[in-house]
């Protein structure tokens, strides 16, 4: 999946309360955090008031998307070239 489908999965199981991990898969988890985007959907979705179109949404995933860091692989972990934080790859 591309990191605009993971984002995408990660927003939708966490609002039907599945379980995610902290970050959607091959975000920087310490990126992520800081950056409080689950706080942020929430916002363009009340901006809204829940009705926005799907290009709407897509423009916001990928200003989500873009606003993030790259990460690197390095052997079995990855390192945020944003934070230059180091964690384990998540298995798919
Ligand atoms: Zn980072």
């Amino acid at each position: 999946m591309s990191r605009i489908e993971n984002i995408k999965s990660f927003f939708q199981q966490n609002e039907s309360n599945e379980a995610t991990g902290k970050a959607p898969k091959g975000v920087c988890p310490n990126c992520w955090g800081a950056q409080e985007w689950e706080n942020e959907y929430y916002k363009f979705k009340k901006g809204n008031n829940g009705n926005y179109d799907n290009n709407t949404y897509d423009t916001f995933i990928m200003k989500v998307a873009r606003m993030l860091g790259k990460i690197a692989s390095e052997g079995n972990q990855y390192v945020c070239e944003t934070c230059k934080m180091k964690f384990e790859k998540l298995p798919v």
